[in-house]
């Protein structure tokens, strides 16, 4: 069986914890698209890891991890957090590489600072990484293949050829160093030795598993107005953060793909820039930032604080809806414990009229929240195991966003812990 995990929102939903919980019962965990450039923030018996580009099922003896495809595989990062999480005691895990993964090359990421520093104040916000350079490249045919790494003649043929591109545009355009092409051949012959030991034929390898009957999670990373296509665009990723596109960039038939599990926090967070229509500022947001997630709302990338709102029913039940999600796993409920009254956003108003609907970019700038308030709890609720044992309010609470988002909500999590959830 394969399941999806994903986020219907803006990202850091919580969907490391809920991977890592899910991936206690299955044989293999696959990320299939984005690259080092998201955290999952995960707590186990090991302790607390931020992981970026492994998948979160790293921390079990009997899984198999696989970097998918679609993933953005930058590879002494890949090679670091290997050697750091077993640094820290755990059992070396598993690892599979897509041979047709694509790599994440240094000049992806100097050309990512280059153009937020160009863009100045219109900056996107970006991590960095070199996301958006590394797609742009792939979608152009300029980018590596982990497979031709093991093809000397080709190899030495394509770093010419893209260096020679690229240099026109560091030179007179950014007025940036050349990159040196015997120079990168060389750091490539390094990236070849590092990732060899992984490299598989994953198609191959996870059409079998699927034959076998094997239990396969797909990760995603960020959420669904993160997605490109289906996003806030321009302020997006340059992957698809969709279910669907688990199929694509993990190499498996779209129908094999049954349950998709959606991620829900019970108030809304963002990262970088882009449209927020229930973000919250001053004193309000502090409070809440602070008090957010396992130690504030802090980014497990950049450590840059989070942008913060209430919970927006319109964002998330679009987010499940693209998602195509089979249910909703509410997460980081127990942060709202100290509010008297919670407001949820219901509708946006745009040029006087209120809508249900998620619009366009464009559509979404002219926004304004239209909210309910919603009676809060004031209790601790860290702890509860049944979901008879929560607090009225709180169920009340839970029940408005399941109608709203029109799926059902199966998982209620309560704490950061592997074991602190609710089922439904
Ligand atoms: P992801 O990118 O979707 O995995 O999200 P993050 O890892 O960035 O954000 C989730 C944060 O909330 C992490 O610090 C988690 O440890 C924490 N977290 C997850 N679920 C819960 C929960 O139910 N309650 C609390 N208090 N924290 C949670």
């Amino acid at each position: 069986m394969v399941r999806a995990i994903v986020g219907a929102c803006w990202g850091d939903e919580g969907k490391g914890k809920i991977t890592d919980m899910l991936a206690e019962n299955s044989d293999i965990i696959i990320r299939f698209q984005g690259g080092s450039n998201a955290g999952h923030t995960i707590i186990n018996d090991y302790g607390k890891f931020a992981l970026h580009l492994l998948p979160s099922g790293v921390f079990y003896n009997h899984t198999t991890s696989i970097i998918g495809n679609g993933v953005a595989l930058n590879i002494p990062y890949l090679v670091n957090e290997i050697n750091s999480i077993v640094e820290k005691g755990v059992p070396k895990p598993k690892i599979l590489v897509s041979n047709r993964a694509q790599i994440l090359m240094p000049y992806h990421i100097l050309f990512d600072e280059y153009e937020e520093k160009r863009l100045g104040k219109n900056s996107f916000g970006s991590t960095k990484s070199g996301i958006a350079p590394f797609y742009s490249d792939k979608y152009a045919k300029i980018g590596f293949q982990v497979s031709e790494l093991f093809d000397d003649e080709l190899l030495k043929e394509k770093v010419y050829r893209v260096c020679e591109q690229k240099n026109v545009i560091l030179e007179h355009m950014y007025h940036e160093p050349k990159i040196d092409p015997e120079e990168l051949l060389k750091t490539l012959h390094e990236y070849k030795e590092m990732v060899e030991p992984y490299v598989c034929d994953t198609v191959t390898f996870l059409h079998n598993a699927i034959k076998e009957g094997k239990n396969i999670l797909l990760e995603g990373q960020l959420g669904s107005l993160k997605d490109p296509d289906f996003g806030i665009y321009p302020m997006v990723t340059s992957s698809s953060t969709l279910a669907a596109y688990g199929a694509i960039g993990a190499g498996i038939p779209p129908y094999e793909i049954k349950d998709i599990v959606t991620v829900v926090k019970a108030y809304s967070s963002a990262v970088g820039a882009g449209e927020f229509v229930s973000e919250i500022f001053g004193e309000e947001a502090d409070e809440l930032r602070k008090r957010g997630g396992d130690g504030g709302e802090f980014g497990a990338t950049t450590g840059r604080p989070r942008r913060m709102g209430w919970f927006d029913c319109v964002a998330s039940r679009y987010g499940c809806k693209i998602q195509g999600a089979t249910q909703v796993a509410l997460t980081v409920i127990d942060v709202l414990g100290y509010l008297d009254e919670i407001k949820v956003c219901v509708g946006y108003e745009i040029d006087g009229k209120v809508t249900k609907d998620f619009p366009t970019t464009a559509e979404l700038k002219k926004a304004k929240p239209v909210y309910e308030i919603l009676p809060g709890w004031k209790s601790e609720i860290r702890g509860i195991e049944k979901y008879e044992d929560l607090p009225e309010n709180c169920r009340k609470y839970i029940e408005f966003i399941e109608k709203e988002l029109e799926v059902p909500v199966k998982m209620v999590s309560n704490g950061p812990g592997r074991h602190e959830i609710i089922y439904r």
